[in-house]
């Protein structure tokens, strides 16, 4: 397994016939309930669609253009009926026509992105940028039959620091940015691909209530970040050897309640999964639908 001190710079390259990849979505997933990843290749498996999703997707993408092209982008802002249907349909396979609002829909991206211009992007005067929405791989070491990588993609690396664009109905509380395990796992993530020492992770995020950004810093010691990898790779074994044991009520709750995850608006797999049956008071027999 590696840690921080040891992270090879010239390590195995990923190999997709027998290695195994996980996402740092995935480990997320898989602490609430590892069937939530188990039956994706389910028929019945349905793939998540949500307002609250497809509008951080958005925000995201219209930033990301704004970085990397170094200009505001009016052209976007004014073209939002084609590259958000095109989004839609490509992440999504979702489309305009069934977006209630899609009027309202475009209203608010345009305010998220309007004041990311105003209050965030004056920060980034004078940060050497060194990537943005890309892509990069991290090897965490072996596995039974291959070897096990994670997979990140963080919205803005600079010289200085990592950072992320959060979308929320709500503010964030200090605590959800010091636990993220998002930010504990990028920071080796680009010390491989990057050769970058950041143990500095600033989360950008849009409250949608007061229609603002806020900013949230948090950092990690060398002890939690190996910490976060050996927890990363022990989930890596687990998707490796197909093991997706579900856990319908979460370990902490001593009074055995459903955990607010295993409900058919917030679970992909529960059309395809028997675990849910707890004879608790929810309607088990309905049937999931995706939907706005
Ligand atoms: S329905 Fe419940 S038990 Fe089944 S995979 Fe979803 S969260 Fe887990």
């Amino acid at each position: 397994m590696v840690k921080w001190n040891q992270l090879p710079y010239d390590g195995p390259k990923y190999d997709e016939s027998q290695d195994t990849l996980i996402r740092q979505s995935s480990i997320g997933q898989m602490q609430l309930c590892p069937g939530r990843i188990g039956f994706m290749n389910s028929p019945k498996y349905l793939a998540m669609i949500s307002e609250p999703l497809a509008f951080g997707t958005m925000v995201h993408h219209i930033i990301s253009q704004d970085i990397i092209e170094n200009k505001q982008q009016d052209r976007l802002l004014l073209s939002m009926n084609e590259w958000v249907e095109e989004i839609l349909v490509d992440d999504y396979e979702w489309s305009l026509t069934k977006v209630p609002n899609p009027r309202d829909f475009f209203a608010e991206i345009t305010v998220a992105y309007r004041t990311w211009v105003d209050r965030v992007k004056p920060t980034l005067a004078g940060e050497e940028i060194l990537a943005c929405e890309e892509e990069f791989f991290m090897y965490l070491g072996k596995g039974n039959t291959g070897n096990i990588f994670l997979k990140g993609t963080a919205d803005l690396v600079t010289a200085n620091r990592l950072m992320d664009w959060k979308t929320s109905g709500r503010a964030w509380k200090q605590a959800k940015a010091d636990f993220s395990f998002q930010a504990s796992v990028y920071m080796p993530l680009h010390r491989q691909a990057l050769g970058v020492e950041h143990q500095d992770f600033w989360f950008w995020v849009f409250n949608r209530q007061q229609a603002s950004w806020e900013l949230l810093k948090t950092k990690r010691t060398v002890a939690q970040i190996n910490a976060a990898l050996a927890t990363a790779i022990q989930y890596g074994k687990q998707i490796e050897a197909e093991s997706y044991p579900c856990t319908p009520v979460p370990e902490a709750s001593f009074n055995k309640q459903r955990g607010w995850y295993c409900k058919p608006k917030w679970c992909s797999s529960w059309n395809a999964c028997d675990a849910k049956f707890m004879n608790d008071g929810i309607n088990e027999k309905e049937v999931a639908v995706r939907s706005w």
